[in-house]
């Protein structure tokens, strides 16, 4: 780190699995970070204990209507004592604007969905690490996100805030595959990288068949076997959307054909993920799947810190398994990677629906086969010249008009 000063880091999406287990992170290391800036949607009330907790001023909070609610007014205190640095902002605009909180060194993206698009911008654009659980920013703006960090990596090296050797980590995964693949590439030439493996745990689903999947409920598909996360992505994770997410995630971080990506169930969850070489030489990350690793080396990268989690034990473990996903069930993750080799305006399209979908499916109006159909029915209608045909992702603007054209497709398909 450069110096001894503290990190300071913001932390949009606070309230949920990664933002409160990003917290966790901060108490086990107060001495080498500091939290800035906090944003939640609507869970005002842990916001706030988070604020007094880490003794944060900066605040935003998504949903407008608690302006005026009680807790509006403790948000307000909590953000006055702060002096001139409070701030207390509601609405989507507010959330995004505390990416650019001053002083602070690192944006910790833990929001879920394409809200979380802007943000990704917003914290690369200020010339701040971006610290990225929000896939959806990548599937949807990959091609825009990519080149903004390659600015900031540039700029970093300039400044001398990059390490010497490995990348200049401006844009750090802490979804774990993505940083199981990152660690795995430091000291390798990308040309003599031959694939990307990335493992899944296969879902609570994994073996069942379709006609076994037609009445499967919410419940069932919000307990995953190996990790305890958000429903929005837990429900990926049991239809394998999740997969086809993080190849789209992979493909852009990694720079990586997509034909030179693979995915392999490993239903331990010991094996985060892999990397290929040419001589034939893998290289496997493992740990214990506990999120708290793959957020915290996002923080501390070059560095490694204590870790305050139990090491995994290799005795205990007993054997490690390995099968291909069953696509043909599992639709969405040949859904993705289609998109994703399509590209242009089709991911943003594809992600949309499958929000639509899920939010749907969670609120007990569409079935989960519905998941997978919703998503083909909207990424068809596109690529045969609906909101204009597939399109290179040229703007924010764009690509958020192609999202709110696919809510529109997806919500007319459940109905
Ligand atoms: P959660 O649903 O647990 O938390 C989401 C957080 O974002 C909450 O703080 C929520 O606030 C806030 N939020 C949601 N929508 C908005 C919005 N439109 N504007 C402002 N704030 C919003 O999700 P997770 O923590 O599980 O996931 C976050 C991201 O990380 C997702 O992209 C997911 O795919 C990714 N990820 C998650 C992993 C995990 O283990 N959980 C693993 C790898 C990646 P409120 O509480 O007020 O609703
Ligand atoms: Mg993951």
């Amino acid at each position: 780190m450069a110096g001894n000063a503290r990190r300071k880091i913001v932390v949009l999406g606070s309230t949920g699995s990664i933002g409160r287990q990003t917290l966790d992170v901060v108490r086990q290391h107060p001495e080498k970070l500091q939290v800035v800036g906090l944003a939640a949607h609507s869970n005002a009330k842990l916001l706030l204990a988070q604020a007094a907790e880490f003794d944060v001023h900066c605040l935003a909070l998504a949903d407008e209507s608690l302006a005026s609610a009680p807790v509006g007014d403790l948000l307000r205190a909590q953000a006055r004592s702060g002096g001139e640095d409070g701030s207390l902002g509601f609405g989507p605009a507010a959330v995004v604007g505390l990416a650019q909180t001053p002083g602070a060194d690192v944006v910790v993206n833990a929001l879920v969905g394409a809200a979380g698009l802007r943000a990704s911008v917003e914290a690369l654009e200020g010339g701040r690490v971006l610290a990225l659980a929000n896939k959806e920013s990548l599937v949807v703006g990959g091609d825009l996100i990519m080149p903004l960090s390659r600015r900031v990596d540039e700029a970093r090296r300039v400044a001398g805030k990059a390490p010497k050797a490995g990348p200049a980590g401006a844009l750090m995964p802490i979804d774990s595959e993505h940083g199981a693949i990152y660690q795995c590439l430091i000291g390798e030439e990308a040309r003599e990288v031959s694939r990307l493996w990335v493992t899944a745990s296969g879902g609570p689903f994994r073996g069942r068949s379709r006609e076994q999947l037609s009445c499967v409920t919410a419940a069932e598909a919000l307990a995953h076997p190996t990790w305890s996360m958000g429903p929005k992505i837990t429900i990926d994770s049991s239809t394998l959307m999740n997969k086809g997410l993080e190849v789209i995630e992979a493909h852009h971080l990694f720079a990586m054909p997509y034909d030179r990506i693979s995915v392999v169930v490993q239903p331990q969850s010991a094996i985060h993920s892999m990397v290929e070489f040419v001589d034939g030489s893998v290289k496997a990350h493992l740990g214990t799947t506990d999120m708290r690793i793959p957020i915290q080396y996002a923080l501390s990268y070059p560095e490694r810190w204590d870790a305050p989690v139990e090491p995994l034990d290799f005795t205990k473990i007993g054997s490690l398994d390995f099968a291909a996903p069953d696509t043909d069930t599992f639709r969405c993750l040949a859904l993705a990677r289609c998109a994703g080799e399509t590209g242009g305006t089709l991911p943003a399209v594809m992600n949309a629906a499958n929000e639509v979908a899920v939010a749907a499916f969670l609120a007990g109006e569409g079935t989960y086969l519905g998941i997978a159909e919703c998503v083909e029915a909207v990424m068809d209608a596109h690529a045969a010249g609906g909101a204009g045909g597939v399109q290179p992702a040229e703007s924010v603007e764009q690509l958020e008009a192609a999202d709110a054209w696919a809510r529109e497709e997806a919500a007319r398909h459940i109905r």
